[in-house]
C-alpha cells in the first residue's frame, strides 16, 4: 500500500514527467534503430561523451512539468541547451520531438526549460537531480536507458523514481517504473500500464512493492556492473568478485537499471569500480537508483564503505566509486574491494 500523503503530489509529477519523455525516448531510439546514419540526432560534449536529441527533449519536458508543479524547486539536470542554439538543426529536432509529445511550445522556451537544470546543488534548498538519459551509450546501441528523478532535501535523496523503457516488466510486458519514498518502501509498475497505452497516475494505486534478494553465500551470489569498461573496471570487478567467492560470471547492463535489479532481488550486487582516476560521479546518476535501492531493503555506499554525500553540490565529490547491495553481502563487499585495488595501487 503506498502511502497517501507524503510527497504524494511530487510522485504523480515524477510518473507523468517518465511516461512522456519516455514516450520521447522510445520512439527516437526506434527511429535511430531504423536508419542507415547514425550520425544524426546526436552530437559530442565537451568530455566526448555522446546527447542525443532524445536527451535534450527529455530534459525540456521533465523541466516544464516539475516547474509547472513546483515552481519555487530547483533542478540540477544533466543538460544543457548550449549545444542546440549552436547547432540549429539539433535545436529544430529537439522542438519537433518535445511538441509532438507535450503540444506546442516554442524553441525558446523548450531551450530555456532545459537551461533550468543548471542549479548548482547543495544544501541551502530543496532541489530534484535528473539525469533525462542515464546510459546514453546503451540508448545508442538500442539496450538499456533509465530515465532519472531524484528529489534532494537538505543533502538528503527523499523520493526517487526510474523509468526503464527497456527492461522488462514481467515475462509479457517490457517496460519498468520503479520509484521509493525514504522511510516508505521501494515500488514497481509496469510502464505500458495495462496493455492499452502508456502507464497513467491512476495505476500508482496498484503499485507493488520491491525487495532485494536474500541471498547470502556467494556461491549463490553475482553481480551488475556497466557495460562499458570506461565507466567500471571490469578487470578489477572480476577480481574482486573472485576474493568475495563469487563464481558466477557479471551480468553487464548499461545505465541506472542496475540499481532496479538490485532492488527487485534480480541481483544481490552492483560495482561500480572507478576506472579511471580522479573521476567524481554525478548525483542525477545516483540520486534516484541509491534510495530504491535502499528502501528495498539493501545498501548504498562508495567503494569504501562511506555513504553517499549529496549536499556538495553537482557532484559526489566525497566519493568513489559505487556498491549498492542487497545488505547481506556488503561488508563483505567492502573488505574485497579494499583488499584488491590495495594490491593494485
Ligand atoms: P553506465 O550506464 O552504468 O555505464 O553509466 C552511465 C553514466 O556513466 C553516464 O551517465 C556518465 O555520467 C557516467 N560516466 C561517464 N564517464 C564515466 C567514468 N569515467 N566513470 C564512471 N562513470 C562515468
Ligand atoms: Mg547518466
Amino acid at each position: 500500500m503506498i502511502p497517501q500523503e507524503k510527497y504524494r503530489r511530487e510522485l504523480e509529477v515524477a510518473v507523468e514527467s517518465a511516461i512522456y519523455a519516455s514516450k520521447l525516448c522510445m520512439s527516437v531510439q526506434k527511429d535511430f534503430l531504423n536508419r542507415d546514419t547514425k550520425s544524426s540526432g546526436t552530437a559530442n560534449k565537451n568530455d566526448t561523451s555522446p546527447v542525443t536529441i532524445a536527451d535534450f527533449g527529455a530534459q525540456a519536458i521533465i523541466n516544464m512539468h516539475i516547474l509547472e508543479n513546483f515552481p519555487s524547486d530547483r533542478i540540477v539536470g544533466e543538460e544543457n541547451a548550449s549545444i542546440l542554439r549552436d547547432n540549429r538543426t539539433l535545436g529544430r529536432e529537439v522542438t519537433n520531438r518535445v511538441t509532438s509529445v507535450i503540444g506546442n511550445y516554442s524553441e525558446t522556451e523548450i531551450f530555456k526549460a532545459i537551461d533550468r537544470g543548471n542549479f548548482e546543488g547543495g544544501r541551502s534548498q530543496r532541489f530534484w537531480a535528473i539525469d533525462p538519459i542515464d546510459g546514453t551509450k546503451g540508448f545508442l546501441r538500442g539496450e538499456q536507458y533509465a530515465i532519472a528523478i531524484g528529489l534532494i532535501e537538505e543533502g538528503q535523496v527523499v523520493f526517487g523514481l526510474l523509468a526503464c523503457p527497456n527492461l522488462k516488466y514481467s515475462d509479457t510486458q517490457t517496460g519498468y517504473i520503479a520509484f521509493a519514498i525514504r522511510n516508505h518502501g521501494a515500488y514497481s509498475l509496469p510502464l505500458m500500464g495495462d496493455g492499452s497505452g502508456m502507464a497513467k497516475t491512476n495505476d500508482i494505486e496498484s503499485a507493488s512493492e520491491i525487495h532485494v534478494s536474500q541471498v547470502e553465500k556467494p556461491e549463490e551470489a553475482w553481480f551488475v556492473e556497466s557495460v562499458e569498461s570506461a565507466h567500471s573496471s571490469h578487470s578489477e570487478a572480476a577480481l574482486i568478485a573472485e576474493r568475495l567467492g563469487i563464481v558466477k560470471p557479471p551480468v553487464r547492463i548499461d545505465s541506472q537499471a542496475k540499481y532496479a535489479i538490485v532492488a527487485r532481488g534480480d541481483a544481490p550486487l552492483y560495482m561500480r569500480i572507478p576506472s579511471k582516476k580522479g573521476y567524481i560521479e554525478n548525483i542525477w546518476d545516483h540520486a534516484a537508483g541509491s534510495i530504491i535501492v535502499e528502501e528495498a531493503g539493501g545498501r548504498v555506499t562508495d567503494i569504501f564503505g562511506r555513504e553517499l554525500d549529496f549536499e556538495l553540490g553537482r557532484k559526489l565529490i566525497n566519493n568513489k566509486g559505487i556498491l549498492a547491495s542487497n545488505g547481506k553481502l556488503h561488508s563483505a563487499a567492502v573488505e574485497s574491494i579494499s583488499v584488491v585495488l590495495n594490491q593494485h595501487e
